[in-house]
């Protein structure tokens, strides 16, 4: 192509230099060589007696030794976080606020340690932790800090009161930043924690615990129990108010069967197969940019990440090729050097499931395309994936991937745009490219997605409300939405 020619079509080309390598020291990150549990403000050590290895994806390198919480350290736990209720609870608003503003001021000091332990130890790219995750972890906290002493106002004439002791739950795809959708709010509205990170990427939630020290937080009020699902499984059991989860929809349907009768409240944020619905009229190369952001952010490690595309059946030709030259530029490598866009996957067990699901969709008979890259010998690794020439009843239509492979689909009218969009279980999220605003609500009122985005996707701020229909959960976090499952109330 001529020069000439690249500037009459605008869409990005791909680059035929190399980058020089860009990596971020770990040198800021220290860690030690085996990490107990924290519970009342100390560490302990695990009566299970059993501790498991944490390694970096990117290598397979160990990294530390964490404690696999047994039943009893589970129970421990929350009978710390009880007792710290008793005071806890009864603080003032303005006094609970004053924490909450410290911890997001600490994590917005330490960010880079942060970031660089995320991306170690969980195999997101550097920037993305650095640009992504801290900054919106650190703005939770910020944001409820905000709602502490005014819980009056927002929910006028209905008394609200804290639980008491909330259990949450959380998986390894965005760790911090689910700690921080979780921990803010709930200490907010005056309850206290224990928390268990996946057993993936416990490091970043573990380092938190030093924050919650720098911050003076009163011992108790923030309990973290590291160790694998049956430490999920015992906290579901234990003798707490409240569960929140984040997961795969498997998990979250055992632990609803579990609480069913039991009086402890529940929230749900399971998986999802969100629609990218693209109409004719839309801007293509953003709506490009935006299809790319959809599904390889964060390896497509993500709930609501944009797994089915939907093209209109008039632009798919331009859409696709356009799709492809921009997959050939992304930088697949290293999740610590700053120019990465696509890093390390999490597991060998999430690997190993992307892997099964692209050989079902080579088998049901859609096109693949990954462009060309050089993956790194060790650690686990998966190029950026197209499949075209994909029917709605193919496993890849309809199973969520949680990897960066994306299905294209097609459609000739709205209507036939909103039928395939909702023939999914899940209901997390979708995206509309248009440039008609009244197509924009039309379709918005039909979909049915708990976020809609228009002309953009995967945009999160702490003020807007996040969850799912059908089988992607309920209840909402983020806003005074994600207040008000941490909340009893007279009425
Ligand atoms: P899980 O639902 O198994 O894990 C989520 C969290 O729940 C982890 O902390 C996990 O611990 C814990 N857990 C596991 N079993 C139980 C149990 N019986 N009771 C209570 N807690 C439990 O998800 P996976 O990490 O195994 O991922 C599997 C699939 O789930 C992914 O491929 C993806 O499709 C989906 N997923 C969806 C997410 C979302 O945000 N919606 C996030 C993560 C995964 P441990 O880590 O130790 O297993």
């Amino acid at each position: 192509m001529t020069d000439v020619e690249r500037r009459s079509d605008r869409s990005p080309v791909p680059a035929g230099w190399t980058y020089a390598p860009a990596p971020e020291s770990t040198e800021i990150v220290s860690l030690r060589e085996r990490y107990g549990l924290f519970v009342g403000g100390e560490w302990v050590a695990p009566r299970s007696g059993e501790f498991f290895e944490t390694i970096s994806p990117r290598d397979e390198a160990p990294l530390a030794q964490v404690a696999q919480a047994g039943e009893q350290d589970v129970a421990a736990a929350t009978e710390a976080a009880r007792d710290a209720f008793a005071t806890w609870s009864k603080l003032p608003g303005p006094e609970r606020a004053k924490y909450l503003f410290r911890i997001a001021r600490i994590l917005a000091e330490r960010s880079r340690e942060f970031a660089v332990l995320e991306s170690l130890n969980g195999g997101k790219p550097i920037k993305e932790s650095r640009d992504v995750d801290l900054p919106l972890a650190a703005a939770h906290f910020f944001y409820y800090a905000g709602w502490a002493d005014k819980l009056e106002y927002a929910f006028p004439n209905r008394s609200p009161r804290p639980l008491g002791v909330a259990g949450q739950i959380i998986p390894w795809n965005f760790p911090l930043l689910m700690l921080s959708w979780k921990i803010a709010p709930a200490l907010a509205a005056g309850n206290t924690v224990v928390l268990k990170p996946a057993e993936t990427t416990p490091l970043t939630a573990l380092l938190f615990c030093d924050v919650l020290r720098q911050a003076e937080l009163p011992p108790g009020v923030v309990n973290i129990v590291t160790g694998d699902g049956r430490a999920g499984a015992a906290l579901v059991e234990s003798d707490v108010a409240k569960i929140a989860f984040t997961g795969s929809t498997e998990v979250g349907k055992a632990i609803q069967r579990r609480l069913a009768g039991t009086g402890k409240k529940l929230t749900l944020e399971l998986g999802g197969k969100a629609a990218n619905i693209v109409f004719d009229d839309a801007a293509v190369d953003q709506a490009v940019e935006g299809i790319v952001n959809g599904i390889y952010f964060n390896q497509g490690h993500v709930c609501c990440a944009g797994s089915r595309l939907f093209v209109q059946e008039s632009i798919y030709e331009p859409v696709v090729d356009k799709l492809k030259r921009r997959m050939a530029t992304l930088r697949v490598g290293d999740p610590l050097d700053k120019n990465t866009d696509v890093g390390a996957i999490n597991s060998r067990m999430q690997l190993d499931k992307i892997e099964e699901l692209v050989a079902a969709g080579r088998a049901e008979g859609a096109e693949i395309y990954q462009p060309p890259c050089r993956l790194p010998e060790k650690g686990y690794w998966f190029a950026p994936t197209v499949f075209t020439n994909v029917a709605q009843s193919y496993r890849i239509a309809q199973e969520e991937i949680f990897g960066p492979v994306l299905s294209v689909l097609t459609f000739r009218t709205p209507d036939e745009a909103v039928e395939k969009a909702n023939n999914t279980p899940y209901g997390l999220s979708a995206g509309i490219w248009t440039e008609k605003g009244s197509r924009i609500l039309w379709m918005a009122e039909r979909l049915r997605a708990g976020v809609v985005w228009a002309n953009t996707f995967n945009r999160f701020d702490p003020a807007s409300p996040f969850g799912g229909y059908k089988e992607s959960g309920f209840g909402r976090e983020g806003g005074l939405h994600g207040l008000e499952p941490y909340l009893a109330f007279d009425d």
